[in-house]
């Protein structure tokens, strides 16, 4: 498992390896650009090249894009749903410049309206996205339930990958923050078994492609996305701990999204924490 942190590209791409080696990361993830305005940041080459080299030269072997929030590929607002094609295409071909593992994408919101057509204009606009760019993987993030997300069971996201017609590039995030708020227990090995198992029989686990490990505010199943930090929230360090020892997640890339000591986002220490407990997970298996 590649542990590591969401980290910000201020500065330029090469800052966010920068920040990513000082916390002592083996995977990042990176907004690319402000995650709440719609203007599109472009990177040269030259940043670009610098970032490769700045990662082939680190410990970091996986890079995640997160896509902006202001992104809802299942809106009925004509606006905004030409601007959230817009916008997934450019984290996609950034995505590909950099040579990023994935797109995390939350796959939009039903708002109030029906969800079964949301889910189908979500996926088209997702199909529209993939067809406009290059080869990079897109991950469907699963959700904490709020409102009308979509994303909040794993038969949403067998929907949601059903409503891109099973593309390729279509693959899962998995958010344990967002697991528990929408009601599945995973703060025992056998809890996150059972999640496993159901991606296994509804998506097919080859599917899973990236982890967001969270701690979580709020209690299971109250459909809040409210992070905490690794080990003080309410899943605690045996459920970080059953989380990141889980055998199917062991490949993947796993990136921290905490608030950190005041809100500075995660930390050395806590990457280094986040590890200790998987070794914990492991041992305890
Ligand atoms: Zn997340
Ligand atoms: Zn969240």
């Amino acid at each position: 498992m590649l542990i590591g942190a969401h980290v910000s590209p201020a500065g330029g791409l090469p800052k966010a390896i920068e920040r990513g080696v000082e916390r002592g990361c083996r995977a990042i993830q990176i907004f690319n650009q402000s995650p709440r305005t719609w203007k599109p940041t472009s990177y040269g080459d030259a940043d670009v090249a610098a970032f490769r080299e700045a990662m082939a030269a680190s410990e970091i072997d996986a890079v995640l894009i997160h896509a902006v929030y202001l992104l809802n590929c299942a809106s009925e607002d004509a606006d905004i749903r030409v601007k959230s094609i817009a916008s997934l295409t450019h984290s996609l071909r950034v995505g590909e410049q950099i040579g990023a593992s994935a797109v995390v994408l939350h796959p939009g919101s039903a708002k109030t309206g029906d969800v079964p057509s949301a889910i189908a204009r979500a996926g088209e606009a997702i199909l529209e996205a993939l067809a406009e760019s290059g080869h990079c993987p897109l991950h469907l993030e699963n959700t904490a339930g709020t409102g009308g997300t979509l994303g909040r069971s794993i038969d949403e996201l067998a929907q949601l990958l059903d409503a891109c017609g099973g593309h390729e590039r279509v693959g899962l995030c998995l958010d344990s923050c967002h697991l528990f708020a929408s009601g599945y227990d995973i703060r025992t090995a056998v809890g996150v078994a059972g999640v496993v198992g159901e991606v296994s029989a509804k998506v097919g686990v080859e599917r899973l492609g990236s982890l967001h490990l969270n701690d979580s505010q709020t209690s299971l199943g109250a459909n809040r996305d409210r992070h905490a930090n690794i080990g003080e929230g309410e899943l605690g360090e045996p459920g970080c701990a059953a989380f990141l020892s889980e055998p199917a997640f062991q490949a993947l890339p796993c990136v921290l999204e905490t608030p950190g000591v005041q809100r500075s986002g995660p930390s050395a220490e806590e990457v280094a924490f986040a590890m200790t407990l998987r070794e914990r997970g492991l041992a305890a298996r």
